[in-house]
Formats: structure tokens, sequence, C-alpha cells
């Protein structure tokens, strides 16, 4: 936790879990370990890359906490607990950023969210992708029900905005085809399987282009008065309006 200069009881989360599935069933190979490089050492690394450059940087206005959570896998367990008891009151805390299985091949020039649950937050994130030179595009698969599958959802149904970052699929270096290919490769043959593991063609190109968003939209909310709100049609919203007193 970076504690806030200004107003340190008012906090920006950024959040990622750490687990995985473990040793499980071996695959054809007789591989029994679920490494979960992408899903999720990726966010993880992310994590904590984003806490080394606010440790680096000024100190903002409001606090910012890097919340690496566990037993998302068992079902948003560890974000589940730390919502139910929060160490930071969830009636002030601005905005849950959340990171899950980022791309760790190359540039992306779009990007998208896990759902498209509409808020003052998402409009802020499609903003800063945009001033990077990226395009928003909405949550491809909503039957899926990714939005309620990751560690943002424990604080979205609590009020809190929140939101899962997604990494693109028009790929700089082959557009969409190449975009959708690896991500239908992935889920046919990584997505919860012991080889979700490292591969040294990985490039990172694409993390180190985007999380300078991530970055910018919680420093922004740092150095900021706002209280980013749920879209007017938002489950959400009503929820976080129950608690706006405490925010005054
Ligand atoms: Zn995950």
């Amino acid at each position: 936790r970076i504690e806030g200069s200004k107003r340190p009881d008012e906090t920006i989360i950024y959040s990622a879990h750490w687990d995985h599935l473990g040793v499980g069933l071996a695959d054809a190979s007789g591989d029994t370990i679920y490494n979960g490089a992408v899903d999720n050492a990726t966010g993880t690394a992310a994590l904590i890359e984003i806490g080394r450059a606010f440790a680096k940087a000024p100190r903002p206005q409001r606090s910012v906490v890097f919340l690496n959570v566990t037993a998302e896998e068992k079902g948003l367990l560890g974000s589940e607990y730390y919502s139910s008891k929060p160490l930071y009151p969830l009636a002030r805390t601005v905005a849950v950023i959340n990171m899950d299985a980022l791309d760790p091949f190359g540039e992306s020039r779009n990007f998208t969210t896990s759902g498209s649950a509409q808020s003052e937050l998402l409009d802020a994130l499609v903003d800063e992708g945009k001033a990077a030179g990226m395009t928003y595009v909405s949550d491809r698969h909503p039957e899926a029900g990714y939005f309620f599958r990751s560690d943002h959802f424990p604080f979205a149904k609590r009020g809190v905005p929140a939101l899962s970052w997604g990494s693109g699929n028009d790929w700089v270096d082959g557009g969409t085809e190449a975009g959708e290919a690896a991500g239908k490769d992935y889920v046919a043959k990584r997505y919860h399987q012991p080889a979700d593991e490292w591969d040294a063609n990985w490039t990172f190109a694409g993390m180190v282009h985007d999380l300078p968003i991530l970055y910018r939209l919680g420093n922004d909310l740092a150095n900021s008065t706002r209280w980013p709100q749920w879209g007017a049609d938002s489950e959400f919203r009503a929820i976080r309006e129950a608690t706006a007193a405490q925010r005054e």
C-alpha cells in the first residue's frame, strides 16, 4: 500500500490473483503441474511492476493498494474474503482495476474488458486507451459471463466501480486474424491446462505497451477528487449510492 499524501483514507485498488490450479490430472504429455503462466502470473507480474512504478513516482494524494489475492480459480474466494472484510472501507474505495490473464505476445491496436458494465471508470479507461492510440471493444463474448468470473466482481456487487482489463485481439503484427487465432489456440490448448506455461517466444511487448494505460488510469484517480459512478442503468449503481454520504 502506498499511503496517500492528502486523502489517505480514499483508496484505489489494483488487483490480480496469484493462484492457479496446482497439481492435478496429467495431460497427454504426462505433465501434472498447472503453472498458470498466463492465468495469472502475467497479472501478478503486472501488479508488481505497477506497484514498482507507483513506489518510484511522487506520492499520490489518495492511497493505492496492490491486492494479490488467492483462490480465484476456486470461485473468487480471495477477493470475496477481502471485500467482505476490507482493510480500507469499500465506501471510500474509489475503484478496482483488475488484471487477469494478460496476453504475453506483441502489441495490439485495441483492448477490452471482462463484461462491458457501463461506468465512469470504464469511460476513463476508454479515454486513456484512446490517448494511447488504442480502440476499446466491448466484451465479445458476454454470454460466457466473464464479468462474473474474476476478482473485480466481488467489489462490483458491493457497489465499488470495478473493471477487469483484457488484452486486445487486433494485433499490430497480423491483425485480428492473428490475434483471434492466438486466443483460440490458448483456450483450446493451454487455458486451465498444464501447458499454460512460460514460452521463450513471448515478447511481452503488448503488456509493456498497455500497462502504462492502467497506471495512468489509477494515478489520475489517485490525484483527483472524483468518485466514478456506475452507469444509469447499472444494477450496481443503487448499491453505491446507498453509501454516498460516506464520500462527502
Ligand atoms: Zn485468472
